[in-house]
Order: structure tokens, then sequence, then C-alpha cells
């Protein structure tokens, strides 16, 4: 059979457009990033800044789940296909008899409107601020809004601002909402600056880790108990980033612009941490409730 010119021309544009959809596919959803320059992790390092001060450790580590959402499971591992995948919104408190520290604040149910098929915990997040003026330390995975949200929307700003502890790059970030916070708050916050590691107070170390945001980092915290763990924000949604060795795909990396290489260099260097190291991964689920069950952490913010 001998086709016409148009049915053959027709043919050529579909052949080419399966060509340029199937490679879009495979390096916008598919394919994982190669991991960049060694990412290293050095834990003996972080247990020698963690209690070289004099001082207790920390007793113990609370969680709030602020909020609820779903989002298509594409954008959260490359390659994984479509299909939903749930995400949770936690803040994190560590506890010692007398004072507390926290890891991330969330957002307010205004902010949470935006999240797709969000579900807020008022009463939650009102524990979240509270306990936001009651932390001798308020510190940060890295600068986007539902990290850094319970800050923007405090209702007394003068409250937490002395315990807030913004790095440097943070503030900088061009990924910080600026307009969520009040004129003028921002620049009330002292930038916190620090090379290698920043030990907070004994028990929390940070270690600067960008990549997913100019001002990711690392929290480490070592209980009194000797546990260990390692917040790690948004380097991975999910812990199956770290497990699978497979990061986000190329399409939410172009949407946030990611440095990648960098992520996949940290999601190989968590890989490799011992299984006893707790690593927190801020949106998590599934990784939640096992640690519940585990005892890794207590849900829900109690006193002092
Ligand atoms: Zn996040």
């Amino acid at each position: 059979m001998k086709l016409k010119r148009w049915q053959r021309v027709t043919l050529w544009v579909l052949g080419t457009v399966l060509v340029v959809l199937l490679v879009a596919k495979h390096f916008l959803l598919d394919n994982p990033a190669a991991p960049g320059p060694e990412y290293v992790i050095d834990l003996a390092a972080l247990h020698r800044a963690a209690t070289a001060a004099p001082g207790a450790l920390p007793d113990h580590v609370e969680v709030e789940k602020v909020a609820e959402f779903v989002v298509p499971r594409t954008l959260v591992v490359a390659g994984d296909g479509l299909g939903t995948h749930k995400m949770v919104l936690l803040a994190h408190r560590v506890v010692w008899p007398d004072h507390s520290l926290l890891v991330d604040t969330a957002m307010s149910e205004a902010a949470c409107k935006s999240l797709p098929s969000g579900k807020f915990d008022a009463a939650a997040f009102e524990r979240v601020e509270k306990a936001m003026v009651q932390a001798k330390d308020i510190v940060f995975s890295h600068e986007h809004p539902d990290h850094v949200g319970g800050v923007s929307a405090a209702p007394d700003f003068g409250a937490i601002a002395t315990q807030t502890h913004m790095t440097r790059e943070q503030l900088m970030s061009s990924k910080l909402e600026r307009k969520a916070f009040a004129p003028d708050t921002l620049e009330r916050l002292q930038p916190l600056d620090y090379q290698g590691l920043y030990t907070v107070t004994p028990g929390v170390v940070l270690q600067k880790a960008p990549g997913h945001s100019p001002g990711s980092q690392l929290i480490y915290v070592e209980l009194a108990n000797g546990a260990r763990y390692v917040f790690v924000g948004d380097i991975a949604w999910t812990k199956d980033n770290i497990t699978l060795g497979r990061g986000r795909p190329g399409i939410a990396t172009l949407i946030m612009s990611e440095d990648r290489g960098a992520v996949a260099a940290q999601l190989k260097a968590l890989a490799g941490l011992p299984k006893d190291v707790h690593v927190v991964v801020a949106h998590d689920p599934v990784t939640l409730e096992s640690d519940l069950k585990a005892g890794v952490y207590r849900l829900g913010f109690g006193g002092t």
C-alpha cells in the first residue's frame, strides 16, 4: 500500500510527538538525578559537637501533625508512576526537663489552604504557637513557608524574635516568602552565621545541606539516653527517596529550582547512616506512624 503524502506527513508528526513525549517523560518524571560531589555526614564529629559544651542533653522528642494533604506520587519519587501520595505537615519539639527547642513551625490554617486536599488541625497548630513562645530556641530545616510559616503568622512576633534562629542563607534566600511576614519583622532577626558544624545548645547541632533550597540544613539531635536523630526537612519527601536512592523527578526539581545533584548526594549520605540513627523526614506519614509506634518520639507537645 502506498501512503499519500498527507498520510506520510501525519505519521511523521505523530511519531515525532511520541518520541518527544517519551523523552520528556524520561527526563521529567522517571529519571532520578545522579549524585553530585560527595556529601559527608560525620556522626562522630556531630556527637563531639553535641556533647562538647557543658550542659544536659535533651530527654525526648515530640511531634505535632498540623495538616495532611495529598500530592501526585509522580512528583515525589522519580519513576514511581501515577497515583496519589499522602503527606503530613509536622513540627517537632526537642525537650529537656527545663527548656525546649523547636524544629520547624508548620504553617497557619490560611496558608494551609494552598495545600492540595489539605486537612488542618487547628488545635495542633495552637500548641505549636504556644511552644514557639515557650521555646528557648527555634531552628529551621529550611526556609520554605510550610516550615517557617508558624513564625511568619505569629500573633506577637516580639515574643518569639529572640529565640528564632534563621541562618543567613535562609534569611537571604529567594525561597523565603517575605510577603508572608509582617513589615519590619524579618529585620528583627539576627542572622545565624556558621561554617562546618554549629552547636545550638548541648544535644543539637546544625550542618548546612543546600540543594532543596539555599538555606537547607541538617539538624542533628542527640538525647541523654544516646538516641540520635537527623532532621532532614525536605531533602526527602518520603523515606522511599532515601531507601530507593531516587529523589524527586525532574519536573518537581524544575518547579522548585533545586540543585538535583546536591540533593541526590545528600540522599546517598543519609542512606549510608547506621540504622539506629532516626532520619526524620518532614512530610512522611508512613515513617511518622512507624516511628510513633516504635517510641521514637511522642505525639503532641506536652508541657514546658
Ligand atoms: Zn516542606
